[in-house]
């Protein structure tokens, strides 16, 4: 029995980031932070040490959700990449959301490579049948030039593989490409380089989010000392186009909805391509409202 008193809540520390889809989801923090924390745009958990929570701690706001979200059928595992947590103590965690929270039917979680890697196959199927549905990674960029700049610590192959090693194990496999991230002279060297590693990878969702500066970032420091330029929208829009028009998915969702994009864009693969190609064509010759610059949020 856990040494907390399940009624004293849920014992979240800090800012707790999870995916859009995640919303309605019973958030279960495992770890603090990012076991990497490297990548030169984010400022997600600066304010954070990477670390994983006392059993007891995890144990009690699984018992306290187990009373008090009994209408919520997913639960996300945050921080940053839950899945580097090792096997056997992530199989303890989902054997008690098993346990307690028997009305979940998803359980999804954040993962980098590294997470992914340590994880055999066998491993990740028996992670699946505990009920992780689904693995949301960040890809970023298909680009190895611009993926060793951002510090991301995998290249293109290396993302792919790992994709590929989620898709094999049956688990939904959801990632996010960031529009701007290669600077200017590289924009359309990464759209379609990234368009390449989304195809070959054909994960099930594609989420594209609009590069915004982190105050206090490597990257934040490179473009006040002039070593990284921004596109501007026309550029980001071509950037956009020329990645979507680069990637085939055989039946995933490509989208740009979310709040940090100037033009939201749903294209489901493979019927959805040309008509998102027109779109964004008569954005570019302002037949469409972009979305104002004060209406953009991370
Ligand atoms: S792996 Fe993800 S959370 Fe960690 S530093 Fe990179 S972008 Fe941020």
């Amino acid at each position: 029995m856990s040494l907390f008193n399940h009624v004293e809540g849920m014992h979240y520390e800090g800012m707790c980031i999870r995916p859009p889809s995640e919303a309605n989801s019973i958030l279960l923090q495992a770890t603090t932070g990012c076991s990497h924390n490297k990548c030169a745009f984010c400022g997600s958990y600066k304010d954070k040490r990477f670390r994983i929570k006392d059993n007891d701690i995890i144990l009690s706001d699984i018992l306290y959700a187990s009373r008090y979200m009994r209408r919520q059928d997913r639960l996300f595992i945050m921080d940053g990449d839950a899945l580097i947590i090792p096997y056997r103590r992530l199989t303890w965690i989902f054997e008690r959301i098993r346990e307690h929270l028997p009305w979940v039917k998803r359980i999804g979680v954040y993962a980098n490579t590294k997470g992914i890697k340590m994880k055999s196959e066998e491993e990740l199927m028996a992670l699946k049948g505990l009920g992780l549905g689904i693995i949301y990674m960040g890809v970023e960029t298909g680009d190895d030039q611009t993926l060793e700049a951002i510090r991301k610590g995998a290249n293109a192959q290396r993302i792919l593989d790992m994709g590929l090693k989620v898709k094999s194990a049956g688990i939904t496999l959801s990632v996010t490409v960031l529009l701007g991230i290669a600077g200017r002279e590289r924009s359309l060297i990464h759209a379609r380089a990234t368009g390449a590693l989304l195809t070959a990878m054909d994960p099930d969702y594609v989420g594209a989010l609009t590069l915004m500066i982190m105050p206090g970032t490597p990257l934040a420091g490179d473009l006040s000392a002039g070593r990284f330029e921004l596109p501007d929208n026309v550029g980001l829009l071509k950037e956009l186009r020329e990645m979507i028009a680069s990637t085939t998915l055989t039946r995933g969702l490509f989208f740009s909805n979310h709040a940090s994009n100037y033009l939201p864009v749903k294209v489901r693969y493979p019927e959805g391509k040309e008509q998102a190609l027109t779109l964004i064509d008569m954005a570019l010759q302002g037949k469409v409202d972009l979305r104002p610059e004060w209406m953009r949020a991370l």
